[in-house]
């Protein structure tokens, strides 16, 4: 049995100080973001006893992804009741795919309920953190400054919006924004609109305005797969069972299943369930052939790349909507934006009132543009400078005590961040415990878990469909490796049950108390 002893500071070195006397210690906390995961590490953090936080917020509203974007048709693609705080059932979804506007919602109401407003500082972005004496020094953008024993980064992965490079973009006369700052004050019902971008969110704004405009041309440089996943209504009866008798709903949301339906998608990921495989490319491909009915068309839209390479489509309606009068596909290369519209390869110019850019977010962000150094003037960028990287996707080495909520190579798919979110805050309060009962006064990863970890991960990213399916996506780095949680969801799990703690330089905490 390894005997772990407190490390002392040497150049270059990791350590950790142990403290045999110390006694609880009060935690000045720091989260930053009041997204989804800002909002759970608050009212988590409540819960734990630790009141001394607060959460800085950049904006002037809790919400995140869900405050950003605001789109017609945006609705989440995992089922609802699974799309919910653990500790926070919600009767009222009136979708079985939750509606944007209904998450916004359920996230004001949750932060109200618990009394998290008081909490939250908004329009306060935070620019710097540095680690110094042993606390984080924070800089706002208002010139604020402040100090903590502890920050949680929950800064969401997808909210830098990424606006194509196109020749001529800015002659355009007409209106145009991105999907994730959408222009309400643009009159939209005898325009003839252009949509830029084919993931999620331009098939789900082609789905809600095919009909509701003059004119719709749907630009897709790269088809997708679509998964024909139907979303019926609650109806009020059975909202009104749900609120009566939270077992109902419990019952209703047969989370056995959901969680078996995590397990195989993400074995068919990693390739591991070949059979699952088989059934998510026949639904596909089922779908396309049975749903698009002129042969030229249906080939346009036949992707060239495995299922679930790229981020797996959920709608009931799209083919649907491809094929209504006053709706187009356009498959051209785009060449250039003039003035009147967009010009592809064929030489064709499609006129076009309003220009959508739906063409997604820089992935790789995470905190930044936020400045962070860490122990002895560690920076983020230098540790990040082939790609963002954290052990488990929770911490870095060389930045103590500074966690991360849906951080880099964390999970990313076809199900809840919530519960991702849940999972990994498990872990952290773990950390934070070690921290408040004074076993340590730091807590960050040995450089050599980090590596290991990211040796073994990218190894495991390489037998990935994200890799070896035949597309690009987001879930590629810079480097083409795919920079999500490659194994399955019951590792995830697993890894997150309880911290590997000599990965941390530390002695398990039962060990300690034996010793
Ligand atoms: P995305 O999946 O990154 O898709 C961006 C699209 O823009 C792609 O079709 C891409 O084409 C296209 N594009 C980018 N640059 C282009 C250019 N210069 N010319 C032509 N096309 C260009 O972005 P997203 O649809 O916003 O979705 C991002 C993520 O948000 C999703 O994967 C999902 O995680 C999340 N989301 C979730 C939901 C939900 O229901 N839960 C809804 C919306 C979004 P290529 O494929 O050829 O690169």
């Amino acid at each position: 049995m390894p005997v772990f002893w407190p490390r002392t500071l040497s150049a270059g070195h990791y350590y950790n100080v142990w403290g045999t006397n110390m006694s609880k210690r009060e935690l000045r906390v720091i989260v930053i973001g009041a997204g989804m995961a800002g909002i759970l590490a608050g009212i988590r953090l409540r819960d734990m006893g630790l009141t001394n936080f607060v959460i800085y917020e950049k904006s002037d509203r809790i919400g995140g992804t869900w405050r950003d974007n605001t789109y017609p048709g945006l609705t989440c693609d995992v089922p609802s009741h699974h799309y919910t705080y653990s500790f926070e059932r919600n009767p009222d979804w009136t979708r079985h795919l939750p509606p944007g506007s209904e998450i916004q919602q359920y996230f004001e109401r949750t932060c109200a309920k618990y009394s998290l407003y008081d909490a939250i500082r908004f329009g306060r972005e935070v620019t710097r953190a540095t680690y110094e004496d042993g606390r984080w020094q924070l800089e706002l953008s208002d010139g604020a400054t402040d100090v903590a024993d502890v920050i949680i980064a929950a800064t969401g992965v997808l909210h830098h919006p990424r606006l194509p490079d196109i020749e001529g973009m800015w002659d355009f006369h007409g209106r145009s924004f991105h999907s994730a700052r959408w222009d309400h004050t643009v009159p939209l019902q005898d325009k003839r609109i252009a949509v830029i971008g084919n993931g999620s969110t331009g098939v789900q704004i082609i789905s809600a305005l095919a009909g509701e405009v003059a004119h719709i041309s749907h630009f897709q440089r790269t088809p997708q797969w679509i998964m024909p996943v139907p979303n019926g209504y609650y109806s009020e009866a059975e909202r009104e069972r749900f609120r009566r008798d939270p077992a109902a709903l419990e019952e209703a949301m047969d989370t056995a299943t959901y969680e078996a339906n995590v397990e195989s998608y993400t074995e068919v990921i990693t390739g591991q369930d070949t059979a699952g495989a088989m059934h998510w490319t026949k639904a596909c491909e089922d779908n396309l052939e049975r749903n698009v009915t002129d042969p030229a068309l249906r080939e346009l839209l036949r992707p060239d790349h495995k299922v679930l390479c790229k981020r797996l489509i959920f709608s009931p309606d799209y083919y649907e909507a491809i094929q209504r009068p006053g709706v187009a596909l356009v498959r051209e290369d785009i060449t250039r934006i003039e003035a009147d519209g967009i010009r592809t390869a064929d030489g064709v110019l499609h006129r076009v009132d309003v220009i959508v850019y739906a063409t997604g977010f820089h992935a790789d962000q995470f905190m930044r543009p936020m400045q962070v150094t860490g122990r002895g003037g560690a920076s983020l960028e230098s540790l990040w400078l082939d790609r963002p990287k954290a052990y488990l996707a929770i911490s870095m080495p060389e930045f103590p005590n500074f966690f991360m909520l849906n951080g880099p190579s964390g999970p990313v798919g076809n199900f809840s961040l919530i519960d991702i979110a849940e999972h990994q805050w498990h872990y952290i309060s773990q950390l934070l415990d070690r921290l408040r009962n004074g076993d340590c006064l730091e807590i960050s990863p040995l450089r050599e878990s980090l590596e290991r970890f990211e040796t073994e991960r990218v190894a495991a990213a390489k037998k990935t469909v994200w890799y070896t399916g035949g597309c690009r996506s987001w879930y590629l780095d810079s480097a083409g490796i795919p920079s999500s949680w490659p194994w399955n969801y019951s590792r995830f799990v697993r890894e997150m049950s309880e911290p590997d703690w000599p990965a941390f330089g530390l002695e398990p905490p039962a060990h300690r108390s034996n010793a």
